[in-house]
């Protein structure tokens, strides 16, 4: 499949049309940031990693019957997706209390919920994401409620199959943000990315944090932990 133009430069990730009308390239980048793109530096090997991250953890979901737009590994940094058509939010589920919920509700970083939780974030960087629910998604007509129903329950889907991925590598998935498109045919599928980037892993016997947050925190050694996960878990890198 040909690369051809640039159509969208993210804060880590280009998208590429190609050839045919259905398909992009998505071209995993060094840069890495923080706080709504306020922080924004290069980690040196990051989109190597996360490339092949994502694409590990894509297939496992595939492999648990997840619909996902990934299609294969290109090169180390790229990776040919389904064109979706996003919606606008980010679907948070929570295990283990830490990040915005501490700020939001006052909890302990670490505290572990009875259940895990859901929650959706309008994506938009200078509103720094603000949390909506259900009726603001109808309301501005951003989704259905079917698409909403669907989002929940793949999300809660992809949260049993990983939990026990990471858990198997003595790690604790705490949290994790998902980003759904729509195909031409209009299904919900997963898009965007799934990696240490866009989800917080504890080890679970120090609590060692091995994700994004070792950035966000200033705590050294970010891709070094990206590829300990990776490691623990088998993927290739
Ligand atoms: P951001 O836009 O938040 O800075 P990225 O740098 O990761 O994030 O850019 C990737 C962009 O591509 C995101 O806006 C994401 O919503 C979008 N995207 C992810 N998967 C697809 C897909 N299959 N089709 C179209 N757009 C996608
Ligand atoms: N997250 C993300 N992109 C965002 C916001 C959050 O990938 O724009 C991820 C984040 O890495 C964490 C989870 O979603 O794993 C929950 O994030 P939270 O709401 O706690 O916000 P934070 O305090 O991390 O900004």
């Amino acid at each position: 499949m040909e690369k051809k133009q640039e159509l969208y430069r993210g804060k880590a990730k280009s998208v590429f049309a190609t050839d045919d009308p259905n398909y992009y390239i998505m071209l995993y980048r060094d840069d890495t940031s923080a706080f709504d793109g306020k922080i924004i530096k290069q980690l040196e090997d990051k989109g190597r990693t996360n490339n092949h991250f994502n694409f590990f953890i894509m297939k496992k979901l595939e492999e648990a019957g997840i619909p996902t737009h990934t299609v294969k590994l290109l090169s180390d940094t790229e990776c040919l997706v389904k064109k979706l058509k996003m919606l606008p939010v980010e679907c948070v589920v929570r295990n283990v209390a830490a990040g915005s919920i501490c700020r939001r509700l006052g909890v302990k970083e670490g505290l572990e919920l009875k259940q895990p939780t859901f929650e959706f974030f309008y994506k938009d960087d200078e509103l720094h994401d603000p949390m909506v629910n259900d009726s603001h998604i109808l309301a501005f007509g951003w989704g259905t409620q079917e698409e909403i129903d669907t989002m929940k329950s793949l999300s809660f889907k992809i949260n049993d199959v990983l939990k026990a991925l990471f858990d198997k590598a003595g790690l604790i998935l705490v949290d994790y943000k998902l980003e759904f498109g729509k195909d031409v045919d209009g299904n919900i599928i997963l898009g965007d990315e799934f990696s240490p980037d866009g989800c917080r892993l504890w080890d679970k016997e120090t609590r060692k944090k091995l994700d994004k947050d070792r950035f966000r925190q200033n705590l050294g050694g970010v891709i070094e932990g990206y590829k300990e996960v990776a490691r623990r878990i088998g993927c290739p890198l």
